[in-house]
């Protein structure tokens, strides 16, 4: 069975853009390849190296999301990257094969070195361990000697530099031990945050899987409509319409889409009822996600376990490819 590895920073409880974008995609794939996901501790260092307070339980919250969400323990190795030693030490020894300017014009660098932009200036340089960001992830793929990793379309060029450093070490080491990944493209729903701009916690725009149905319908009243809409009876322009009728678009059915679409054309459908019925089915959507959040808070020792069996057994598996890299260089 293909292997496929793929991460996320530990940035604490997750929104709808992760579930629909990400999470959704995860839950189809874990049924047909043998799945590896892993909480990104050490990335959330590069740039929260001086904000560690609530390091350990972002990471719970961020798995206890995905279990919530459908990833299943039985299907998919869960762990973590901090506890999986063994991929510092083959970051080491990527780096030491990776030319600088690959790192430099490398996508993921200048996407992390935009969020240390939105920090405060003081601590807004980039670290050695920031400009480093690349390698790691390469070394969190080739760990476990991946051969597929789930992209949205825009991070192809993301991981070209994993592939390049796949050559390269096979290259000057005369070897064909690891596998050159190949992207798998993600099958899934983009959302974009309440303001219209990309659903972010940092932009505050964002609905949490972990939200109450009434922060969500709260929420939802905020949404963006057509602004062109000044009174209730106002014919309404749904494809101008630019966060609620999306909303509708991903949550709703054919006929309800088609139902919101006619009404606001015709100037009988307000924005704030259109936006009350849209806050109802997005909570209807999300309410078996939230009864299994509600469980796992519940059981917190169920979802420790699970991070630990996860990371044992990620920790197996990096071992046999560390013996072989070590042996491959010609390490004592
Ligand atoms: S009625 Fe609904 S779809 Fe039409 S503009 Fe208002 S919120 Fe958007």
């Amino acid at each position: 069975m293909q292997r496929i590895v793929s991460g996320m920073r530990s940035t604490g409880r997750l929104h709808l853009g992760h579930y629909l974008g990400v999470i959704q995609n995860w839950v189809k794939l874990q049924n047909e390849y043998d799945c590896y996901f892993f909480v990104a501790d050490w990335h959330a260092l590069t740039t929260k190296y001086d904000n560690t307070e609530n390091l350990r339980q972002d990471v719970i919250d961020v798995v206890i999301d995905w279990l919530a969400s459908g990833i299943d323990p039985e299907k998919s190795t869960i762990y973590v990257q901090s506890l999986v030693p063994e991929i510092a030490e083959l970051h080491i020894y990527l780096s030491m094969v990776t030319p600088q300017n690959w790192v430099e014009r490398d996508p993921t660098l200048k996407d992390m070195a935009k969020i240390l932009r939105t920090k405060e200036a003081a601590n807004s340089q980039i670290s050695y361990g920031l400009m480093g960001y690349p390698v790691l992830m390469s070394a969190d793929i080739m760990m476990l000697n991946s051969h597929l990793i789930p992209v949205g379309v825009d991070q192809i060029a993301h991981i070209e530099i994993t592939r390049d450093i796949v050559r390269r070490f096979n290259n000057i080491y005369k070897t064909d031990f690891f596998n050159e990944p190949q992207p798998i493209l993600n099958e899934c729903s983009l959302i974009c945050g309440l303001d219209g701009n990309k659903m972010s916690k940092s932009y505050n725009n964002d609905i949490k899987i972990s939200d109450t149905e009434e922060v969500t319908a709260k929420k939802i009243m905020t949404a963006i409509t057509d602004r062109s809409r000044l009174r209730r009876d106002d014919l309404g322009h749904p494809d101008q319409c630019e966060v609620a009728f999306k909303y509708w678009q991903i949550f709703g059915d054919a006929e309800q889409v088609n139902t919101v679409r006619c009404e606001c054309e015709k100037g009988s459908r307000g924005c704030a009822d259109c936006k009350r019925q849209l806050g109802a089915l997005v909570n209807e959507r999300l309410h078996d996600i939230r009864e299994r959040r509600r469980y796992y808070e519940e059981h917190l020792d169920e979802v420790r376990e699970i991070i630990r069996k996860g990371s044992e057994k990620t920790r197996a598996e990096a071992k046999k490819v560390l013996k072989e890299v070590r042996n491959i260089i010609g390490m004592y």
